[in-house]
């Protein structure tokens, strides 16, 4: 495979458990419903329900002052066959601080806002 990712979205670490702990099935709510609106799912794209995404630095002022922050990035997804969520892939990587401060709400926002 072939090590192209961005500057801004380098995988760190990872791992992945491909198989429900409950029923040992392989497949999850995402891909399936992948494959049924478009289709078998291309090489190397990586699907899941949802994710969250834990900064790895010690205050958020340490996150602000970085252009790029390591992240503890979780996947979760429901398996077919029993209906157990799960969780599908942990990984570490960076990523452009902004994202993060924008996600957390520390980018100051559009429209207008009075302060007092
Ligand atoms: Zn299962």
């Amino acid at each position: 495979m072939e090590g192209k990712n961005q500057k801004d979205d380098k995988v760190k670490w990872e791992r992945n458990f491909p198989r429900c702990p409950q029923c040992g099935s392989g497949e999850t709510v995402m891909r399936e419903s992948w494959r049924a609106v478009k289709g078998e799912i291309p090489h190397g794209v990586y699907l899941a329900l949802r994710s969250a995404a834990v900064p790895l630095t010690l205050t958020p002022a340490t996150t602000l002052s970085l252009p790029f922050v390591p992240v503890l990035m979780a996947s979760y997804d429901i398996c077919t066959e029993c209906g157990l969520e799960r969780c599908v892939r942990v990984e570490v990587k960076t990523i452009d601080s902004r994202t993060i401060a924008a996600a957390v709400g520390l980018l100051p926002q559009p429209g207008p806002q009075k302060r007092n």
